[in-house]
């Protein structure tokens, strides 16, 4: 590749310490127990505690798609969804039914996904407190590598599944895509392979074609084993051994050989329309060979990482502040160096555009000329300090928190190091290593490679333009497109100058008078300290060890929302949005961002409904930031009318054609019905847009924030007290107060009473249909109920899974779902189930989610309850670990006085199929219920 050879070439003539250890070798990870076995079988073993007591269980293969026969389109993943519907020691759905006895979820925690050069299949988060257990997820393993029963009725019933599946993907972009991809892949498989396949297969092969693409490539040198987590490394290695060495390998068995993608000369040029494409999406990449798998041992190719990662993160930042002009043709763009689309031998750096509408061709030309401003003049030094900052910054973050490195991370880096040699690289050797090249490499060599990386020639440059197609728009032909380029070619460009401000975000002089602690209590029940000070507001601190890298904050107080009226309704609507894309204190909003770079630390405002929140988090190193970053969201909002006005062309163009995705109108649809019609909680719509009023959103937020004693800061993470406390009172106590009472809520969600039925089509392309039904009902919001609701939405999904998607076909997509709505003083209990799939099959679905509502009001299955208790118990070890769930169980204690903690698992355990059937019946019984019917229907063009 060209870029290799040229950092090597540069590195060695100049910069003979980065020289001499560009050559050497990356050690691999010595915490990991990596074997092969006689029969070619690879496998990785790595101890991890983060989570305690549980571990992932993963086999990846390197085949998928591209192995298929023109014959086979769509068995690799026909094959995978196999896996799931009886094997050797699993017959039936034993091994969905085992795993969930052990509180995995399928489709969470067990799933599979088949690409187009890789199939890899995972149980994860499986409890490790009995080792039967774990070995028999081995033993699943064992049972996908080369046991699959592959029976004939259940690949009939499956052939609906994966129909249903390709009806669910079948939306605008998939069908361009399709249309697209032998294109750009003139003359490769790899245009003709999408994994989902040919439904003309899926329908019709016989058993033996699957049966074959299974025997001929799931094949143990082809397989990798890998088990991450809380596990006995020496006893797991020897059952791998024991399970998996008696399996032969044939002796002629077919190789996996990289499929070429051809290099092209003249640039290919793609122009593809659809009518549901709700915004035109334009992808300018220029192909270079990918960077051999075999040579990706050496910190050269660590090197490759962290220039590609700079130039693209310089570029960006471009970009951003270009689409911010008013007369920026692009609303957002964005470059990315990695894989080609779907080939791993050809990668590319790619331009991602969103033109405004009817600027197609100037935003195309605009992105290229920033492209190739880069190229020829560089980045300044600046931009690079700032870009290598963040670079170290994310390190360094990685680094602190090594130890909490999650079992999900290391399964993923022993993939990739099967499929496609990563570097199994561990963290502290990454750290020490590229913490002294990154400051060694100079800008100028930065610069010389952006002009390698981003190339100006026709060779391997591909235009691809996703369009939304309606009457009375006109579009560019090819040789258009090529004018386009051609412009930007020889369009006259001068260098980038880079406005920096150069000053604290918070001067000497506008310093604030620090405020003290006034008080201060313990509380053992949930342990936290909480402090008044001197200005009237609350803070409590809980420290906590779960990730050394993370502080969080959120300060809350009642008002929200519900405090205005009618007129504001547009306004705050898009609040959140415009307050996030204004500045504070001197900075603009682009001016932050350049402030903050190699800082790893946020603050914004929210508004919600009957409360305003600042949600924080930041390292323990830049906790200071961080509070000045809150201190001036209290005080100093800055309007920045560029960002803003970028953000609403944006908004503009996401909104103006949306209805055009059935789903949009779905979701919009359930949310009238849900409210009532209430026009305060209507999503954002086109025609809010001219009603948003900038200035008042700034008045709002600065009314909502003004008076620092109605807040309670509640602060979770790995701080010191003795740093922290200062902090508090020079950023927190300082706070101006008025001396009011807190706003209490006005206006909140009510629900629809009674039975409402709204059955509706929608025309469209896309054959996919949805039932949903939703029963509501006041409830007094306590721990009990709030638990059942949570279990009962698990146990009717796992209802809904068995009989609406496995027995009958009649979805892809199901499941259920209970949560409270707690605006007001009424809670309310909402209990929803959806399906989504076959329109024929349609009418069906939504009477089993009926009938599985009702069913399990009279009756509910012990065994499927237990599963859903085991599950909610292991999901409580992990949340009771996570600071940004404290930081709920804090509020929700502090707001509503419900401690979620203490007898969380207690009440778990108490759920019996009795109590939680007469539940689901009183929920049933208030007589509330809403269900909806969208239907599609083919377009009168
Ligand atoms: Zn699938």
């Amino acid at each position: 590749m060209v870029i290799r050879r040229f950092l090597i070439a540069s590195v060695l003539s100049v910069f003979s310490m980065v020289a001499a250890m560009a050559q050497m070798a990356i050690p691999v990870d010595d915490q990991v127990r990596m074997g092969k076995l006689d029969n070619g079988l690879t496998y990785y073993i790595r101890h991890n505690e983060w989570p305690e007591h549980v571990a992932n269980f993963y086999i990846a293969q390197r085949v998928g798609s591209i192995q298929e026969e023109e014959s086979q389109r769509g068995l690799a993943h026909f094959l995978e969804h196999m896996a799931f519907n009886g094997s050797e020691h699993f017959p039936g759905n034993g091994i969905i039914d085992f795993t969930r006895s052990l509180g995995v979820e399928f489709g969470s925690d067990l799933n599979a996904y088949t690409s187009i050069d890789q199939t890899v299949y995972r149980v994860c988060n499986v409890p490790t407190k009995r080792q039967t257990a774990l070995d028999s997820c081995l033993l699943i393993l064992k049972d996908w590598s080369n046991g699959l029963k592959l029976e004939k009725k259940e690949i009939v019933k499956e052939r609906d599944v994966v129909h249903n599946e390709w009806r669910m993907g079948e939306g605008p972009s998939q069908r361009m895509i399709t249309r697209a991809l032998p294109k750009l892949y003139p003359g490769s498989k790899y245009g003709l392979r999408m994994p989902i396949g040919l439904m003309s297969v899926i329908d019709n092969f016989k058993r033996k074609e699957l049966v074959q693409y299974y025997q001929k490539w799931y094949r143990p040198d082809n397989q990798a084993i890998i088990v991450v987590g809380d596990v006995d490394v020496d006893h797991t290695e020897a059952e791998i051994k024991r399970l998996f060495s008696g399996i032969k390998l044939a002796p002629n068995a077919a190789q996996v050989v990289a499929e070429p993608v051809p290099d092209n000369n003249e640039p290919i040029l793609i122009f593809e329309k659809d009518l549901e494409m709700p915004v035109n999406q334009i992808y300018v990449m220029m192909k270079t060979e990918a960077y051999p798998d075999n040579e990706k041992g050496d910190i050269n190719y660590l090197m490759l990482d962290y220039m590609t990662d700079v130039v693209c993160s310089m570029l960006n930042a471009r970009l951003s502040e270009a689409a911010q002009e008013p007369d920026c043709p692009f609303v957002s763009a964005n470059s990315d160096y990695g894989q080609y689309i779907l080939s791993k031998p050809m990668d590319n750096f790619e331009l991602s555009i969103q033109p405004k509408e009817g600027k197609d061709m100037e935003s195309r030309k605009a992105v290229r000329i920033e492209a190739r401003r880069a190229a020829q003049f560089g980045f300044t030094g600046t931009e690079y300090e700032r870009a290598r900052a963040d670079y170290l910054a994310s390190l360094e973050k990685r680094y602190t928190n090594r130890d909490k490195q999650t079992n999900a991370f290391f399964g993923d880096q022993c993939r990739d190091h099967f499929l496609s040699n990563e570097p199994l690289v561990n963290i502290e050797f990454l750290h020490s290593t590229m913490s002294a090249i990154a400051p060694s490499i100079p800008l100028e060599l930065v610069n010389q490679a952006v002009s390698e990386l981003i190339s100006v020639k026709d060779t391997n440059l591909v235009v691809l333009e996703f369009a939304r197609e309606a009457e009375g728009l006109t579009y560019p032909n090819e040789a258009q497109m090529k004018q386009a380029i051609d412009a930007a070619r020889s369009a006259q460009i001068e260098a980038y100058v880079d406005n920096v401000k150069d000053e604290p975000l918070i001067t000497e002089e506008n310093m604030p008078t620090a405020g003290s602690i006034k008080s201060e209590k313990d509380n053992k029940q949930f342990g936290y300290k909480e402090l008044t000070l001197s200005n009237g507001a609350t803070v409590i601190l809980k420290k906590t060890d779960f990730k050394n890298d993370e502080v969080r904050m959120q300060a809350y107080a009642t008002g929200g929302k519900s405090v205005y009226g009618e007129k504001d309704y547009a306004s705050l609507k898009v609040f959140d949005e415009l307050v996030g894309y204004s500045g504070i204190g001197n900075f603009t909003g682009t001016e932050l961002q350049k402030a903050l770079a190699g800082k790893n630390c946020n603050a914004d405002i929210n508004l919600g409904l009957t409360y305003q929140y600042l949600n924080a988090n930041s390292t323990p190193k830049d906790l200071e930031t961080m509070f000045q970053m809150s201190y001036l969201y209290f005080t100093a909002l800055k309007k920045d009318e560029k960002q803003v006005g970028n953000l609403m062309s944006q908004l503009e163009l996401a909104l103006k054609n949306k209805d055009l995705q059935p789903t949009s109108v779905l979701v919009d649809t359930l949310s009238y019905v849900m409210n009532n019609g209430n026009p305060r909680f209507m999503p954002v719509n086109i025609n809010d847009l001219p009603s948003v009023d900038y200035d008042r959103v700034l008045q709002i937020a600065a009314e909502r924030m003004r008076n620092a004693s109605q807040f309670t800061f509640i602060i979770v993470g790995n701080f010191e007290e003795e740093t922290i406390r200062p902090l508090i009172e020079q950023y927190i106590a300082s706070l101006p107060t008025t001396g009011e009472k807190a706003d209490k809520y006005r206006e909140v969600r009510t629900m629809p009473k009674g039975k409402v039925k709204k059955h509706f089509t929608v025309e469209t392309d896309s054959p996919n249909a949805y039932s949903i039904i939703v029963q509501t009902t006041p409830l007094a919001y306590t721990l009990e109920n709030s638990v059942k609701l949570d279990a009962a939405g698990q146990l009717l999904s796992q209802i809904y899974l068995a009989t609406i998607r496995e027995e009958e076909s009649a979805a892809y997509t199901c499941g259920a779902s209970g949560s409270f709505n707690l605006s007001g003083d009424q809670p309310y209990a909402i209990l929803e189930g959806i399906s989504s799939g076959n329109p024929d099959k349609n009418a069906r679905a939504l009477e089993l989610l009926h009938k599985g509502l009702q069913d399990n009001a009279v009756k509910v299955d012990a065994d499927a309850l237990a599963k859903v208790k085991e599950y909610m118990l292991k999901q409580a070890d992990i949340d009771f670990k996570s600071n940004s769930n404290w930081i709920n169980i804090i509020s929700t204690w502090k707001m509503r006085g419900l401690d979620t903690y203490t007898n969380y698992k207690k009440t778990v355990e108490s759920l019996t199929p009795e109590n939680m059937a007469a539940f689901i019946k009183q929920i049933i019984d208030a007589g509330n219920e809403v269900e909806l019917v969208m239907t599609p229907v083919a377009k009168t063009k």
